[in-house]
């Protein structure tokens, strides 16, 4: 849990210095940065919580599409089944720019006491599993979600493109036949 701590400040750095080398005014980037962490952490917890498998993350794509449509994007869905593709067009020309997160979760059952700890069940390979966030993933969607925020928010002053790419499957196809939409 705390690689995946570290992991996740590291990308919010990153996300931080992309935005920053956009602006000429970094206190601001920072702010907007500080301001959306709450949420950050909210929807990390949301998505620990609620974990599903590989080409089965049709909640935690809803979730996706519905918050960068919230934010004005064009939004594409069902992408290699669940996938969410959103563009975000900047005012001004430039570079295209692409920032990926991975969806799914792996069928390793949570046994740590916490507030938002999984209780997901799901079948894989014809058995009972526990389902959890067990590799990151919820705080990689969580973070480009917050992504998402920040550089729409700074749109007018945006050089160039980004695409917000959530990717399903990340952790390897379940068999078609496993595939199930509820
Ligand atoms: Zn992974």
């Amino acid at each position: 849990m705390r690689k995946h701590l570290l992991t996740a400040l590291a990308v919010l750095s990153c996300l931080t210095n992309f935005a920053w080398a956009q602006s000429n005014n970094g206190d601001l980037v920072q702010a907007k940065v500080t301001a959306i962490e709450p949420d950050v952490i909210k929807w990390r917890r949301d998505l620990h919580e609620h974990p599903e498998l590989s080409n089965r993350e049709f909640e935690t794509a809803k979730k996706v599409a519905a918050h960068l449509r919230s934010l004005g994007m064009e939004v594409k869905t069902d992408i290699a089944h669940t996938g969410v593709v959103g563009l975000l067009k900047g005012n001004k020309p430039g570079p295209v720019v692409a920032l990926r997160a991975d969806m799914d979760a792996l069928p390793v059952t949570e046994r740590v006491d916490i507030p938002f700890a999984s209780k997901a069940k799901s079948t894989y390979l014809d058995q009972e599993v526990g389902v959890m966030h067990a590799c990151g993933h919820d705080t990689h969607v969580a973070i480009l979600m917050g992504a998402a925020s920040v550089l729409s928010s700074m749109k007018d002053d945006l050089a160039g493109s980004v695409v917000f790419i959530f990717q399903p499957a990340e952790e390897g196809r379940l068999p078609e036949k496993k595939v199930v939409r509820n």
